[in-house]
């Protein structure tokens, strides 16, 4: 039995607000599990170092999941990854407490938990979320560096079980870092179909512009190509698109500037670019928009493409890692090859203007959405777990 389960998620808190800095998907899904375990009640402690304005140093964010936050000091990675990992067991140690897994979130987290889970005598799981030799498809991003490279491939090594997020990432993780195969499970992120589900639209409200209108929603970096959806937008007579997100990583803010640029040129007026939006307020953003346009480079799930579906909308997006598989091409949305603006011209133009096409992909999204759930992903999670102790 699974009892208790220590989450360590370093670099950032699952209290932190998603859609920019380092704050994405992973929060979202770190904060969705611990609370599905809690309402299992499987008691889940999730350590991070970072603080956040207004957060004490432990939050008890219901009752079995609790954040705690833990000083990482030090001159280079090394050193706060290991100060990080000292702080969790000493926090352990000093409450007598004793943990059945520990399941690190992001590499340097699975660094931290390879220090842990030899001295603790607890199993440790993986999930990266992104994986560095993914990532590096040349997005005009700097190549992720040497370091992590080598403590990925390290930490797979050694991981009891490596959580894949689709089987796209599982083959990632066996052919990128040789992973044994054995030892990865693929357990899909899920969806809050309470949060997330189709309602009326509420275009004005939001101040939205009338006629066709696509979003793009995320944090805004050069991985996720949101060039292509403006270029596409431009191409297409009176159609508007609303980027949500803000700047993220070293790249961020110089993406956020070009883009604006760029929509000057291509679609003067019709580009609007907004802050980010409380993860409680997206789904009227979803369910207010004809389609949802996910351009990125690479991406090992993509939970936007799965909260759009689950409110009725469409998706069009990349044919690329996670995307593949939490869009269902043709039925839900469409999957398109990155470099080729004409294909996403024909597929967003095809969404706007066919009522009967777009009615048919919302039906579709919706059955699509709801083969996902945070339920599926904490019971699959138990199973692997349950493996390991
Ligand atoms: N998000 C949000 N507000 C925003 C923009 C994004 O709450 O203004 C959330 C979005 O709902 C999703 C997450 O941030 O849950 C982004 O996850 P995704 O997997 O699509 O991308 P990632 O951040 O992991 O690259």
């Amino acid at each position: 039995m699974i009892g208790r389960v220590a989450f360590l998620s370093l670099h950032t808190s699952p209290l932190a607000a998603p859609g920019s800095g380092d704050a994405g998907g992973m929060n979202v899904y770190v904060d969705s599990v611990a609370r599905t375990f809690a309402g299992m009640g499987i008691t889940v402690d999730v350590f991070t170092s970072r603080v956040d304005d207004g957060f004490a140093a432990e939050t008890d964010v219901v009752p079995g999941y609790r954040v705690v936050h833990i000083e990482a000091p030090g001159h280079d990675r090394a050193e706060r990854v290991g100060a990080f990992a000292s702080g969790v067991a000493a926090w352990a140690t000093r409450r007598a407490v004793r943990y059945d897994i520990i399941h690190s979130h992001y590499w340097l987290s699975a660094w931290a938990g390879v220090l842990l889970t030899e001295p603790l005598q607890v199993p440790l799981v993986i999930s990266f979320h992104t994986l560095g030799r993914v990532r590096d498809v040349g997005a005009g991003e700097p190549p992720p560096p040497l370091l992590r490279l080598a403590a990925e491939t390290e930490v797979i090594a050694r991981a009891g079980c490596i959580v894949a997020s689709t089987p796209a990432d599982a083959v990632d993780l066996i052919e990128h870092y040789a992973a044994r195969p054995e030892r990865v499970c693929v357990s899909p992120p899920g969806v809050d179909h309470g949060l997330f589900h189709p309602d009326v639209p509420r275009r004005a409200d939001l101040g939205l512009p009338e006629g066709p209108l696509a979003a793009v929603v995320g944090r805004v970096q050069p991985l996720k190509g949101i060039d292509i959806a403006i270029r596409a937008i431009g191409e297409i007579p009176e159609a508007h698109l609303v980027v949500v997100g803000g700047a993220s990583g070293e790249g961020g803010d110089r993406e956020l500037g070009q883009l604006r640029n760029l929509a000057d040129q291509v679609a003067p007026g019709r580009v609007v670019f907004r802050a980010p939006m409380e993860h409680d307020a997206i789904a009227d953003l979803y369910r207010s928009v004809d389609v949802v346009v996910i351009p990125s480079l690479a991406e090992s799930f993509g939970l936007v493409a799965v909260e759009a579906q689950a409110c009725g909308t469409p998706v069009v997006a990349s044919r690329v890692g996670g995307l593949a598989f939490s869009v269902a091409d043709g039925e839900s949305g469409y999957l398109v090859d990155n470099g080729v603006l004409s294909d996403w011209t024909k597929r967003i133009t095809a969404v706007f203007a066919d009522d009967e096409l777009r009615a048919r992909l919302s039906g579709g999204a919706i059955v699509h959405a709801s083969t996902f759930s945070w339920n599926v992903t904490a019971a699959r999670l138990l199973e692997l777990y349950q493996g390991l102790v």
